[in-house]
Formats: C-alpha cells, structure tokens, sequence
C-alpha cells in the first residue's frame, strides 16, 4: 500500500548547464483526462504534509476531464498526491477509514472487496483518487439511493491557503467541509479523508438490463426502476434520430447476495492498452453511428438477468487503459448536465434533440438518474436526468457548449465542473444560485485567492 517509488522532493533549481541542455526540449506541460495540454509540471511526494506547504494546487490521477486540475499559471507549486497512498485506519466493525488522500480506488477495491466492504460511491472509473472523489464530489449509479460521495466522508484532515493544518467535517467547521466536498480543490489541499466503507454480501453484482427503444421509453423506464433498485443507469444511443431517438440499454443492479454469488471472486480480465494515439479522423460521424448500431444490438435479448463481475458493471472503461487517446490529438471533452426532474421528461427529449442537431452527439452517451442535492456547496447533482456525452475538441466545440449551456439555464439545471473546460463564466453564475455562499466561504479561508487552477481563472475571474 505505501509508494514503492522513492519520495521525490521538490526539484533542486536547475544549474546553469542543464538548462542549457533542457533549452531544446518542450516546457512540461500537464493535462486532464480530455488531454488539452497546459504548461506546468508537479511535484511527487509521500509527504504530503510537507509537500502542500505554500503549494496551490493538489491533483490526484487526473482523471477529471477539463481544466480542474491544471495550474492557473505554469510556475504554480502543484502537488500531485498519487504517492501519498497509506490505508491510515480501519474499523472493521463499523467500516470507518482513514486514508491519505492520494489512495486510489483501484487500491481500496484490491484490498477491501475481499474483506467484504465496498466503498459507498463510486465514480464509473476505478482510476481516482479519494481527495479527488471528494473535490469533486463524485457520484455514482446509486446516487438516488446514497447521494454523492461527500455525504459519508466523516472529516478531512487540510492545508488551508495560509499553511495552517485543520481538521473539518459535517459539525466541525462545516462551512469549510461543506465547500471542499464538490469545491474543486479550491479550499485547500486535502490530506487525510475519513470515511465509512459498505459491507457487501458478495463480490458479485446482480444485474438486470434492458433494450429501450427510444428516449420516452427509457425515461419511464428508469422511473420504474429508480424506487426498486439501488443502482441505475443507461447507455443512450444519440446518433440515431426519429422515433428512435435516445435508444439505449438500461442497466440496473445490486449487490449479489451469498447465495448467488459463484463460489470463487471474480477474475480480473485481460487489460488492454490503447498503445498509441488514433489520428482524428478515425471517430467521425460513421464510425461513431457504426458503433452505436452495434452495441445496440449486442444486447441480443430485450432483457437479461445476470450475475456479474463489479468491473464490466461500475467500470466498463476501465478494460482498455488510456481510451482517452482514442480521440486523437486534438483532445475532447465531456459534457455533463442535470436536467432537473421539475422540467419534466419533455425537457430531456428536446435536450436530445439540440445535442443531436448541434452535432455534439458521440458513440459515448450515459444517462443516470439523480437523486436530491447535496450539502457540497459547488456539488453537482440534483434531482433529475444526468447526461453525459463526450466531444471531439472542434472548432464548433465552444459553440456547441454555449447553446447546451443557455438550454440547461432555462431549464433550471446545471453542469458539471470536473468534466467541463469551456463554460463561460457567465453561464455558470446563471446556472449556480449556491456560488455566492460558495466564493464568500472561499473568501473567509483564502482572501487572497492563493489557491487557484486553470478552472478557477475561466471561471471564477483569479489571477492567471
Ligand atoms: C471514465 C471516467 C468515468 C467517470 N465517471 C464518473 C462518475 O460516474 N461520477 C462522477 O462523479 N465522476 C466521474 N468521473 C470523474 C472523476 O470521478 C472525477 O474527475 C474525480 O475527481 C477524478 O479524481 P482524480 O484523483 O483523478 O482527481 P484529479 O482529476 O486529479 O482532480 C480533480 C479535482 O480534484 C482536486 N483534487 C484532487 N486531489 C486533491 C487533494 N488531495 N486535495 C484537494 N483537491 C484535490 C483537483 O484540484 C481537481 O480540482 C469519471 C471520469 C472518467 C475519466
């Protein structure tokens, strides 16, 4: 569990023939999951008490897709804190952990599912860190049944903008948790998260899925199952237009019991590797309707019932490591909203429709139910419809966001700051009723704004 690297310092300031010798080479640059480059660089460490000291920025393994965890300016002290990875406490009699922040999920799958416990949410990839699950406050396919992430953290242990070390959590300085749980490391450095582990009955999930053959459909359908199943969620096709537009397969689940669970854990498959970038031309408007037919009806049958291994279910990316070059150089994004369920299922299908007139559509559409809002000030969900889509970076990209973005204001709905890199910045203070409370914290604990990132110059007006 403890980093098998050795702890890297802070770099020694180069001398003058190395940076002779370094004079050719590309400035480092650092980027997120959607691979848009930013320059900077960061700093490894097992300490990260010591590393987050006058540091302005904390990232774990990058899996968020924008700009949330690129340095506002490349000469920030960001710290990386994937090497901070110890399991610091564990109850087994009620699930309470301590970890560092920089464990990742993969790690606490490894060595907590065979002692029976799960993590209470989990994101749709095993590749985060808990400091990243709680910055952004991460949701999961129960998320109508347990909330966000942030509602069973018990306290966080930070370096706050002045260096100072504090402890906050529900009751203890509950302005500071509260605006940390979804606050994009924004607040301060995370350094020790505790929080509660399930107990599950079986290493296997049972899951239940479905071929829907259009958008209406799917909506009833996962109304149905939202009140029966504690995990939900669909794949939408939204290439195809016409009656059957937003086709898709339902996917619902829970927890196997012992007695259907096969007698021996599940078997981690082969891992595959994206082992190089793709050119962009290779996911364009056929490929991506080519795909989109195929997977449809590899659900050979309408409904399917089957015990299941936890990775195809919570993690179906995951198999294939670095997908995310799939999309060629030029980087893509994701755009994830919430329609709020006031505006009815009326509005997801003209959401639809706009997304697929615009040309935003993409082979990889998710749809999952949300349940009620959270107490992370900056938290995403809300009660109603997420989707979430992927994009090509283009040069209609920007223009493709806006039009979705002025939709999701009328419709009384909000995007999702993890995955997003262009929403304007007025279009989040419409969109945000909570970003007031939200700065005004931020304000209280960093008047000088010294923590920033990338994310927090777009949108929140700091110093570049
Ligand atoms: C394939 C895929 C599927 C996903 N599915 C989901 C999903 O179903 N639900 C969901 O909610 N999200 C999902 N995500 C998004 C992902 O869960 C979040 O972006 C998560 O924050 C990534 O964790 P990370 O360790 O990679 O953090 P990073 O991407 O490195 O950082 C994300 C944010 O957290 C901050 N941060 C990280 N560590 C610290 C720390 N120690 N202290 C303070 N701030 C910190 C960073 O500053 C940044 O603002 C998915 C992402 C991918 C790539």
């Amino acid at each position: 569990m403890t980093a098998h690297a050795t702890p890297v310092a802070e770099p020694a300031p180069p001398r003058a023939e190395a940076l002779a010798a370094t004079a050719a080479t590309p400035a480092p640059t650092l980027s997120g999951w959607g691979r848009l480059p930013a320059p900077g660089r960061e700093i490894f460490s097992e300490s990260l008490e010591s590393a987050t000291r006058g540091a302005v920025l904390s990232r774990g393994l990058a899996r968020s897709y924008g700009d949330a965890s690129l340095p506002a300016h490349a000469a920030d002290k960001v710290v990386n804190a994937t090497m901070a990875n110890r399991v610091l406490a564990f109850d087994e009699a009620t699930g309470v952990i301590r970890v560092e922040a920089g464990v990742s999920l993969v790690e606490l799958n490894r060595l907590f599912m065979p002692r029976g416990f799960f993590t209470p949410v989990t994101p749709g990839t095993k590749f985060v860190t808990v400091g990243g699950m709680v910055a952004s406050d991460v949701h999961g396919k129960n998320h109508h049944v347990e909330g966000c992430f942030g509602a069973h953290v018990r306290s966080l242990r930070m370096r706050l903008a002045d260096d100072s070390v504090v402890t906050c959590g529900p009751d203890e300085n509950a302005d500071l948790f509260d605006a940390t749980v979804g606050g994009m490391g924004l607040l301060g450095h995370i350094l020790e998260v505790e929080f509660t582990l399930h107990r599950i009955p079986s290493q296997w999930v049972w899951m239940e899925s479905e071929r829907v053959p259009d958008i209406d459909a799917f909506l009833a359908a996962l109304a149905k199952s939202a009140p029966q199943w504690p995990m939900t969620m669909g794949w939408i096709d939204c290439l195809t237009r016409g009656r059957s537009m937003g086709r898709g397969i339902l996917m619902a689940g829970r927890w196997a019991t012992a007695e259907e669970a096969p007698p021996t854990p599940p078997r981690l498959g082969p891992q595959i590797t994206l082992p190089f970038e793709l050119p962009n031309w290779v996911l364009n408007p056929v490929t991506a309707s080519l795909f989109n037919t195929a997977y449809y009806w590899r659900h050979l049958r309408q409904h399917a019932k089957q015990v299941v291994s936890p990775e195809p279910f919570f993690y179906p990316l995951d198999a294939v490591l670095h997908w995310n070059r799939g999309y060629g150089p030029r980087g893509f994004t994701q755009y994830q909203c919430v329609v709020p369920r006031a505006a009815g299922a009326p509005a997801v299908r003209e959401f639809m429709e706009l997304l697929t007139r615009l040309g935003g559509a993409s082979p990889l559409c998710v749809i999952k139910d949300c349940g009620d809002e959270g107490r992370g000030m900056l938290s995403f969900p809300l009660s109603g419809m997420s989707i979430a889509v992927d994009m090509a970076v283009s040069p209609d990209v920007q223009n493709i966001v806006d039009k979705l973005n002025e939709f999701i204001i009328a419709a009384g709905g909000r995007i999702y700051l993890t995955k997003d890199r262009f929403t304007r910045p007025e279009h989040f203070r419409a969109m945000e009723p909570r970003l007031d409370r939200f700065l005004a914290t931020r304000e209280k604990y960093d008047p000088q704004r010294r923590l920033r990132s990338a994310l927090s110059v777009r949108l929140f007006g700091d110093r570049a």
